[in-house]
């Protein structure tokens, strides 16, 4: 009989959607009246826009024609795809970058979940607390952990980020060499200025540590002193790999579009001291593994550049944004303490009198019929914690904010 990768076993069932889900359905079963309005959604809500459909349209055409028909593409990305993402999304901050530092991908997560096969095993890793789940996942299964404590796996770093700390998390205490941060933060909304960024570029530089670098949210900052990219930081592109996303700038979480920055003097060595380009791994990697984007999808995300397609994209995510504020605006309100928001789509909440964070989750849902998700959920430091999402419609945004006002009883 074959053997199993017992890592994965560390791992434990994934829990938390699936428990919402249970109490939810269990809620619904006892009380089918209740209107139930759903802020814990993290996906977008709004379909694709205009611009993005009609060059999605065009590039199907092409597809059907035997003269522009495509096969097989490259599996780092169309150069016209490339560009564009060199020309908009870094240009404009002073970040030049050649084509083949940009890999375009099928997401986000798999990116940042693949790119830790490029390090060796004996990596330690650091990750901020609490985070998107997927960072600490995929290095459990990759066997750089020791097993589930106490709500912890052994050998990680873990870098608490709260309240107290203002959601700063402090540099490593002890060795890392892999720095996961997700800067604007899910699950917390909050992020990092510059000057604070920097600190960490620096601690990198001076370690030789990397940072993995998630800004899947970038485009929800609307703080002038927040960066958009981890290159804004002088350095940054001698230590760090930044991953990108068009799912939640776009509206392409079913559409699938990412794209992640791999700079040519971003090194790592060998155990007996020879320095190697990561650029190079990733590029082997991707074309052992991965065969590309489709076409009609690659041209659907240059479109999201077009001068239509950013007037479109960014209606939506001033909407969204919008939800946000009331959110943030009715809770504070209430009297709930809150953070995030700003320069993100996530509001993250302190509970109440110190309840836990399911305690809290059954008495919204129970009071107010509004589902969030327990901040527990996304690591140890966000017990006590609850995260509402701004990407729910208006409607429902404002309804829901009103029933906690009006109906949950927090003295
Ligand atoms: N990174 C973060 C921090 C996320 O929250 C998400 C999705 O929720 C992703 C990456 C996944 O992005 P993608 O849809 O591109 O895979």
């Amino acid at each position: 009989m074959a053997f199993v990768n017992e890592d994965y076993l560390k791992l434990p069932g994934s829990y938390l959607f699936a428990e919402i889900a249970r109490r939810v359905a269990s809620f619904k079963d006892a009380n089918p009246e209740a209107n139930i309005i759903r802020l814990g959604i993290g996906d977008v809500t709004k379909p694709l826009v205009p611009a993005v459909v009609d060059a999605m349209h065009k590039a199907v055409d092409e597809m059907a024609s035997v003269e522009t028909f495509r096969g097989y593409g490259p599996e780092q990305g169309y150069d016209f795809l490339r560009k564009a993402v060199i020309e908009n999304d870094y240009a404009p901050l002073g970040v030049s970058l050649d084509e083949d530092e940009v890999f375009i991908s099928d997401g986000a997560k798999s990116d940042v979940a693949n790119i830790q096969e490029i390090f060796g095993k004996d990596n330690i890793v650091a990750i901020t607390d609490p985070v998107y789940p997927v960072y600490l996942d995929t290095n459990v299964m990759a066997g750089r952990t020791g097993k589930l404590e106490d709500g912890r796996f052994g050998g990680i770093v873990y870098l608490p980020c709260n309240a107290e700390n203002g959601f700063v998390p402090s540099l490593p205490a002890s060795k890392a060499d892999m720095i996961y941060l997700c800067l604007p933060n899910n699950p917390t909304g909050t992020t990092l200025t510059k000057s604070e960024l920097k600190k960490w570029v620096d601690y990198a530089r001076e370690t030789g540590a990397i940072i993995l670098f998630d800004s899947a949210y970038e485009a929800y900052i609307t703080e002038p002193d927040i960066p958009h990219s981890i290159y804004e930081v002088e350095g940054a592109k001698e230590c760090a790999i930044e991953f990108r996303s068009f799912s939640k700038t776009a509206g392409f979480t079913g559409t699938r579009c990412a794209y992640t920055v791999v700079p040519k003097t971003v090194m790592a060595r060998t155990k007996s001291g020879e320095s190697h380009p990561l650029n190079k791994l990733w590029n082997r990697r991707q074309t052992t593994k991965f065969n590309g984007v489709p076409y009609v999808v690659q041209k659907a995300a240059e479109a999201v550049y077009s001068i239509e397609g950013r007037k479109q994209i960014k209606e939506i995510i001033d909407y969204y944004m919008t939800n946000a504020k009331i959110i943030r605006d009715g809770l504070v309100e209430a009297g709930i303490e809150v953070y995030g928001g700003i320069n993100a789509p996530y509001i993250w909440l302190k509970t109440p009198n110190n309840m836990d964070s399911w305690e809290f989750f059954d008495k919204l849902l129970n009071e107010a019929n509004v589902v969030g998700t327990p901040g527990s959920g996304f690591g140890p430091s966000g017990a006590g914690y609850f995260r509402l999402t701004a990407f729910a419609n208006r409607g429902n945004t404002i309804e829901a904010i009103a029933r906690i006002k009006t109906r949950l009883n927090l003295v």
